[in-house]
């Protein structure tokens, strides 16, 4: 098994203090007990650790968090190289996969419907699973389907079939796309519905030519499979999708240069992303936008500069400039399908995930767990 450690792990949790008011849990989206969970992992008791943690989503989250935002950075010691909370994380997991087991009798009898088999909705599954429902899934593009275009460098594909390999038979999979006309279907059929259908909806460039732009999930699905020698890819955007476009053009031979709106300091990418883009030879151009995409042989890509102040107002000026490339990844970000989340808010449903907001794996998992929990009480509650 490929580790992250040299040294034994258990070495590491043994560095924690264990504080009084343990400020790696409180920067922690999901609040994880970390100080008990590195004191269980450090002397023996791994699997209870991972348990504690209570969701199998702990590896992805040791290797995708922004851990100097989260845990780590949080840690009383973090200016002193600080705790490797995430790679404790991804060890334990990853010898001691979270076993998922019925623990409650709070949904017993109940049927409950999980759209969208993201982190977020997995979470959720399992958890009402663990209190007895029965729980049925509708995903149409395969589980975890986001998560695995995340290329193996950043999250290897074992991690994701760990996980899938604790999920079955805790749910029935329905592949089948859920439109806004399901959902009052869906909320007679069951007596809860957690919606978490992630962003699904990718920005466009919004410029003339954008067909001959590679959408990016396109571009991280089948590149990851061919060779990029001697091509100059050119990525448009500023987030970490951007950054593993980049990197794997890199990765495959290419010349890789990514184009951001406004300045450094304001892309969403994680700044360790950032640095690893950097480090691994990607270029990167600040307060540009393409407005014209022409195929002429290869790619003409027309760029207007910019002047933005922060992440607030941007200005496009009338100063462009030509490049030439291969390959133009959109990789500009996504939305929630916004009709779908209000009517399903509307309607009672619960939801989590990006289509509340939320941009890390931790935060989705987070609110699945809340979710989870809340109706977990509220079917308690109708018991009594
Ligand atoms: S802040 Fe750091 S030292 Fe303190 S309990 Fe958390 S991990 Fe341990």
């Amino acid at each position: 098994m490929q580790t992250d450690f040299s040294v034994d792990y258990r070495a590491e949790c043994g560095r924690c203090l264990h504080c009084a008011k343990p400020h790696c849990a409180l920067s922690c989206p999901i609040g994880n007990a970390i100080p008990q969970i590195l004191r269980l992992a450090g002397n023996g008791g791994e699997q209870t650790a991972v348990q504690l943690v209570g969701h199998p989503f702990g590896e992805i989250c040791g290797y995708v968090c922004p851990r100097d935002r989260f845990c780590q950075g949080g840690c009383v010691l973090s200016k002193r190289g600080g705790i490797a909370i995430g790679s404790v994380e991804k060890e334990i997991f990853a010898r001691y996969p979270y076993k998922v087991a019925r623990a409650g009798n709070a949904a017993e009898g109940r049927r409950v419907a999980v759209v969208g088999g993201g982190a977020s909705g997995l979470t959720f599954a399992v958890k009402m699973y663990e209190q007895n429902a029965s729980v049925t899934v509708y995903e149409p593009n395969g589980l975890l389907s986001t998560l695995k275009l995340i290329p193996d460098f950043r999250l290897p594909a074992q991690a994701l079939s760990r996980v899938e390999a604790q999920l079955k038979g805790v749910f029935q999979l329905v592949e089948k796309r859920v439109l806004r006309e399901d959902i009052p279907l869906l909320c007679s059929q069951y007596d809860a519905v957690y919606l978490a259908t992630g962003a699904t909806r990718p920005y466009g460039l919004d410029i003339d030519g954008e067909e001959n732009a590679t959408p990016y999930a396109v571009f991280l699905s089948k590149t990851r499979h061919c060779s990029l020698l001697g091509k100059h890819v050119t990525v448009v955007g500023g987030g970490n999708t951007a950054m593993d476009c980049a990197r794997l053009a890199v990765r495959s031979g290419a010349k890789a240069t990514v184009l951001y709106r406004r300045q450094r300091a304001d892309m969403p990418a994680f700044v360790g992303e950032i640095s690893a883009a950097e480090e691994e030879g990607v270029q990167f151009v600040f307060n540009v936008v393409p407005v014209l995409l022409q195929r002429d042989g290869r790619l003409k890509l027309t760029l207007a500069k910019t002047y933005s102040e922060g992440r607030g107002k941007l200005t496009v000026t009338d100063s462009v400039y030509h490049v030439d490339c291969d390959v133009v990844v959109a990789a500009a970000g996504a939305s929630a399908d916004k009709d779908l989340v209000a009517l399903a808010e509307k309607s009672g449903v619960y939801t989590g995930g990006d289509v509340k907001g939320g941009k890390t794996v931790a935060e989705a998992v987070a609110d699945g767990l809340r979710a989870a929990k809340a109706l977990t009480e509220k079917f308690a509650k109708k018991v009594k």
